[in-house]
């Protein structure tokens, strides 16, 4: 009786795991055979790929100048594969749909439809309404400290963490920028770019969440604190770009960074008195809740919405709220500091 139990827990375990196989698609000899001869003759079934043979057959010398460049040579070989690869995709997809087949990633990725040329545009329109409501959020705060709090003597600001959230905003924008790149063009030069962003915010709003949330404002101790979380950040970007882009291991790295900051933030929320405490509520439950979609990826809906658009789609409220928190912290902070000094 036992053994069966065994037997079954083994088979559901390898079931699982071969569903999380990242890369099922690409390893199908079918979609290779079909990979292979569309690079060579340019061609899938009756659709065919001007950029193919403008890398095979090289171009005449009579050419402008930015066509003989080696760069637009290599993007164009890249338009080719990429091509090549998005039209085999499909074609296997529908074979393995009439064997009654689910649909598998290719090259770590589900089988997404295009439009008009981007590869994913849920992602990229979601991203691009995460960068607006950072720039959104980033410029209210902007106003608020400089037009409508009192300022010092120095014409500054009272809020000890301005400058800490200047900075934050700057890494938000620059890694939904380069989100909105990578979804819309999958190739090695985005896909780092975006990585690498996404980690620098990572590792930097953990950095932030610690100084807040123990109050520190003197400058040696920011200085203690952070010196060794930007070191890890640092070679880990650098490891990533320049030794392996090992998925894994930067999941659990984010994974480990991300959990850290929502629980620093909520154990703090359960502890001070600050005024706005639930919008960190919503924002530590909300933001929870989003990374269970990163990490229970599912197929696309209809070759669109997948688990990783939905997750920037939950991001773009809480991005909403979580600002408001930040400008509620720099009135709370300042109403504070004043009342002390009368
Ligand atoms: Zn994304």
């Amino acid at each position: 009786m036992m053994d069966r139990y065994l037997i079954s827990f083994v088979a559901v375990l390898s079931c699982l795991l071969g569903g999380l196989d990242a890369s099922a698609g690409d390893v199908d000899p079918h979609y290779r055979a079909c990979v292979k001869t569309c690079e060579e003759i340019g061609c899938v079934g009756q659709r065919c790929f001007p950029d193919c043979n403008f890398s095979k057959e090289g171009v005449s010398s009579d050419g402008p100048w930015y066509m003989q460049e080696p760069l637009y040579m290599q993007w164009k070989q890249g338009d080719c594969q990429s091509d090549c690869r998005y039209y085999c995709m499909f074609d296997r997809e529908k074979e393995r749909e009439a064997l009654g087949e689910g649909p598998v990633k290719y090259h770590g990725k589900w089988p997404f439809k295009r439009v008009f040329g981007i590869q994913e545009p849920v992602s990229v329109a979601f991203s691009a309404l995460n960068l607006a409501m950072h720039f959104h959020g980033w410029l209210s705060f902007f106003i608020l400290l400089y037009y409508k709090l009192p300022l010092n003597m120095n014409k500054k600001a009272y809020y000890e963490f301005a400058s800490l959230w200047h900075i934050y905003g700057f890494f938000s924008m620059n890694s939904w920028f380069w989100s909105v790149v990578f979804h819309s063009r999958d190739v090695e030069l985005t896909e780092k770019l975006d990585y690498s962003s996404a980690v620098a915010l990572l590792g930097y709003s953990l950095i932030l969440a610690i100084l807040r949330c123990f109050n520190v404002r003197n400058e040696a101790a920011r200085v203690m604190v952070s010196a060794p979380l930007l070191a890890f950040v640092t070679t880990h970007i650098l490891y990533l770009n320049f030794y392996k882009l090992d998925y894994g291991w930067n999941m659990k790295v984010c994974v480990f960074m991300g959990v850290t900051q929502l629980l620093l933030w909520a154990i703090w929320a359960g502890v001070t008195r600050h005024p706005s405490r639930w919008k960190l509520w919503v924002v530590v439950v909300g933001g929870g809740l989003a990374m269970l979609l990163e990490i229970y990826d599912f197929p696309p809906y209809q070759g669109f919405v997948d688990a990783h658009a939905l997750w920037h789609a939950t991001t773009i409220p809480l991005t909403y709220i979580w600002w408001s928190f930040i400008r509620d912290d720099a009135e709370f902070r300042t109403s504070t500091l004043l009342k002390k000094a009368k």
